[in-house]
């Protein structure tokens, strides 16, 4: 009889990652941590929850994560902690509380989930994975563009390449931003009865995010708008100037998108996405920019700084709608380890002989008994090149069966340590 118990559903937009999916996930994560060492950054890890004041001082209080897409709550000491949104801000605290900032250049990655209570759809997700890169103490555009050439080292890596483009803007200084934020804000007033709702709501909170308006109507008033690019101060001119030549002596091809601006408040000079037509909506797969104001606002010293996040599931869909998942990236079965009558422990010992030597090979024994032909099956099924049959003969003469499951050849009765040699030359597995 059907249970009356209602079953639990794990919560919307926060998916199960399941056996059959982690291979894919180990497989880019570590090509991801792999080109990143390659440039010498190194790993952080970082919690899961801070204090809320963290992000609502970093990422900006008028801002559509720290407004409404934070998981807040106040824990049993009625501190106000929420999950991270993002990782730049935990970064940027747990280096400042470690002294690893000042006077120090740091190249750092940090790997895991973020939460943003958004509308689950395919690519947006509430608990996601980013991979992210920082760089501390450096303020010309040659690590900018360090942090570009490795992205795009990192796609071609991956196969990607020719279905990405790279857009990049520059931001300007806080000063820059704050006048054209003045003089936009004037011109959109008088327009504002034909703004969309959001808006018309951030016309006095955060203009700028009025740029990247998706509101049809907005997007033509904005055609006429005076250009952020037009009130940009001479030093992000020519630091924007220097990065574009870094990138063309690179080979790197990019646009220069006027309306680039990001979710987050505390980019200035240079920002970027990386950007896919292949996902639908939610093309944005890596985004980052320059953050030279945010240590000092979270009270440490000034402190050049600029990184990039990248969304993992966005780029799994990526690799999976171009096909670029490469065959037999999971663990296979190498060994099936048959226990026919009470021969259990016997088989268990010769399974641990095998793994000592081969620590590497995939070696499933048989567990919960039953008869020959089932056993075997379940060998077979498991995918393994070969069954090691252990009956009483065997446990008895301390010797195995080795049968092939996947090449005509005959099984031979064996002492242990011959059929383990077998099969290490067979399958070229390293040993020690
Ligand atoms: P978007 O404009 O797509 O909402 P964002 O500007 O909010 O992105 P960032 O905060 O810069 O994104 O995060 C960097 C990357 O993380 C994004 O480019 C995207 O690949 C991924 N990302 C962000 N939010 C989500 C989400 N809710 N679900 C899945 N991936 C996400
Ligand atoms: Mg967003």
């Amino acid at each position: 009889m059907a249970s009356s118990v209602n079953k639990i559903q794990a919560i919307r937009g926060m998916n199960d990652i399941l056996p059959g999916e982690s291979p894919l996930w180990h497989y880019l994560e570590s090509r991801v941590v792999a080109c990143l060492g390659s440039y010498g950054y190194r790993e952080i890890r970082l919690p899961i929850l801070e204090k809320t004041e963290l992000f609502s001082r970093s990422i900006g209080a008028v801002t559509d994560i720290v407004e409404k897409e934070m998981y807040t709550f106040d824990d049993r000491n009625g501190d106000s902690l929420s999950l991270r949104p993002e990782g730049t801000a935990s970064c940027i605290r747990a280096c400042e509380q470690h002294g690893l900032l000042y006077n120090q250049i740091q190249r750092l990655w940090y790997m895991g989930p973020m939460f943003r209570h958004e509308r689950p759809q395919k690519g947006r997700l509430r608990q996601f994975h980013q991979i992210g890169a920082e760089a501390f103490g450096l303020p010309g555009p040659d690590i900018d563009a360090e942090l570009i050439v490795m992205t795009a080292r990192l796609w071609k890596l991956l196969g990607i390449d020719k279905h990405v483009t790279l857009e990049i803007n520059s931001l300007g200084t806080a000063a820059s931003r704050n006048h054209y934020r003045q003089v936009l804000s004037e011109f959109l007033s008088a327009f504002k009865e034909q703004l969309d709702e959001d808006s018309q709501r951030r016309l006095h909170t955060n203009p700028l995010r009025i740029l990247d308006s998706k509101d049809p109507n907005t997007q033509a008033l904005m055609a006429g708008a005076p250009a952020l690019a037009d009130y940009l101060d001479a030093d992000s001119r020519e630091h924007f100037a220097r990065l574009k030549a870094i990138l063309d002596q690179a080979g790197i091809s990019y646009t220069v998108n006027p309306r680039l601006v990001r979710g987050l408040d505390y980019y200035g000079y240079t920002v970027f996405e990386w950007v896919t037509d292949r996902l639908g909506a939610q093309g944005t797969i890596c985004a980052g920019g320059r953050y030279n104001g945010l240590v000092e606002q979270l009270g440490g010293r000034p402190t050049p700084a600029v990184g990039f996040a990248m969304g993992i599931e966005r780029l799994l869909l990526l690799l999976q709608t171009l096909e670029k998942v490469p065959a037999g990236i999971g663990p296979e079965t190498a060994v099936y380890v048959l226990a026919v009558g009470d021969t259990s422990a016997y088989a268990l010992a010769v399974a641990e002989q095998i793994r000592e030597r081969c620590p590497t090979l995939v070696v499933q024994n048989h567990c919960g008994g039953g008869g020959f032909k089932s056993q075997m099956k379940k060998a077979d099924k498991s995918g393994a090149l070969y069954a090691l049959i252990i009956g009483e003969e065997e446990a008895a003469s301390h010797r195995v069966t080795l049968k092939y499951l996947r090449e005509a050849r005959d099984q031979q009765t064996l002492p242990i340590a011959e059929a383990i040699n077998k099969i290490v030359t067979a399958t070229a597995t390293p040993t020690i």
